[in-house]
């Protein structure tokens, strides 16, 4: 049976303030290392950390406090491993700079993470490897699934470079380990971002006998939770600690008081649009352009975001004056006219249909539709409101 460690990535958000931390001012790290031993430093993606920081990180957390760390974005995103590009010294600055909490015993690994244009390229992950400092350990977390074969995971073992086990919308949830230490990252399962998620029961139940299996296998096995939005990470990652039966008193409190504050958070309020329907008369609706008939079924932020999503995100399968078919991302979206029905499926769907205002899904997709034939179907809706539904896919299944 090997180690576990389990943690969050990154301890500095200020939506942890309430549901975990319990001041503004209190140092977070401090207060992060009394409930966990662990944690992922995320800064150092963006950034070479300086020599004051990584002393911050030694001093303010308990001696058995163990970090693990991601390499910056210069090496992995910028340079994309590339020892042609001068990698090679880029990881020897970072490693020096790292080098107090590894002397110290408090650095566990540190993390490539791969950009999802980066595509399987054996002779480039092993010139990395090569260069790489053997008295670190690396963990490379891969965001393209031609990575996952037999010769990634040889080569892996040939240097003890271990997989990054991922739970995530890209890749599959692949337990391999190919190194002495195995590790863990549970990014969320959100639309946009994925870290705006919170693990159901049953989603954590399912890690279960994975993690074990990690243990198992892997002297030691660093996992970390980084759906940080509202404290999720926090309460997830108690939560696995619990269901793995390494939960200590003192983190069983803890779980308690952030699942309590969450359930007592104010629910989000139900969609308000910046027009309201019931001022217009049809004869106005009918001479309405699609910006305002828009905004009479969608609320600003819903547009806003509505138009952050990427034209290609969107599949338009069938647009006749009859019915609207689509896909954005992973969600449909059926506007049927002759049955006067709306089907979506997204977590949003479940505040906007009940008022009769739509999503920011919905939304782009009458963007993307032609001008003309969004006018007139969001006429329809509009003068004949009463008639139409609005439903999820799963009542239409059952
Ligand atoms: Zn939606």
């Amino acid at each position: 049976m090997g180690k576990l460690w389990l943690g969050c990535s990154g301890w500095f958000y200020k939506d942890w303030v309430g549901p975990f931390y319990r001041e503004e001012t209190k140092s977070k790290l401090a207060a992060y290392s009394q409930v966990f031993k662990t944690a992922e430093i995320d800064s150092t993606f963006y950034a070479y950390p300086s020599k004051g920081m990584v002393m911050g990180w030694l001093k303010y957390t308990p001696p058995d406090f163990i970090y693990s760390a991601k390499l910056p974005r210069l090496i992995t995103h910028k340079k994309k491993l590339d020892v042609n590009k001068g990698v090679e010294e880029d990881l020897q600055r970072f490693c020096k700079l790292m080098e107090p909490l590894q002397q110290n015993g408090k650095l566990g690994c540190l993390l490539a993470q791969l950009p999802p244009s980066l595509k399987f390229n054996l002779p480039l992950m092993e010139s990395f490897l090569s260069v790489f400092p053997s008295r670190f350990r690396v963990a490379v977390e891969f965001r393209d699934e031609s990575w996952l074969r037999e010769e990634t995971w040889r080569l892996f073992e040939q240097y003890n470079a271990a997989y990054t086990i991922v739970d995530e919308p890209l890749l599959p949830p692949k337990v391999k380990v190919t190194s002495d230490i195995a590790y863990v990252r549970w990014h969320g399962r959100g639309d946009y971002p994925w870290y705006n998620y919170h693990y159901k029961t049953e989603e954590l139940e399912q890690w279960v006998p994975k993690v074990e299996e990690t243990v198992n296998q892997a002297e030691t096995t660093f996992g970390y939770f980084n759906n940080h939005y509202h404290a999720y990470a926090v309460k997830n990652c108690l939560e696995m600690m619990d269901k793995l039966g390494a939960i200590l008193p003192r983190q069983k409190e803890v779980k308690k008081t952030v699942k309590e504050y969450l359930k007592a958070r104010p629910k989000a309020p139900p969609p308000k649009p910046s027009l309201a329907l019931t001022a217009f008369m049809p004869e106005e609706i009918n001479r309405m352009g699609f910006k305002d008939l828009l905004r009479i079924f969608i609320d600003n932020r819903r547009i806003k975001r509505a138009k952050g999503i990427k034209d290609e995100e969107v599949k338009l399968q069938e647009v006749t004056s009859d019915l609207v078919k689509a896909t954005v991302r992973r969600y449909r979206v059926t506007i049927d006219v002759s049955n006067r029905l709306i089907l979506h499926d997204c977590a949003d769907w479940s505040r906007c249909a009940p008022v009769k205002q739509l999503c920011k899904h919905v939304g782009k997709v009458l963007m993307m539709m032609p001008e003309e034939e969004a006018v007139s179907l969001l006429r329809k809706i509009g003068t004949e409101r009463e008639k139409w539904e609005f439903k999820p896919y799963v009542a239409q299944v059952l």
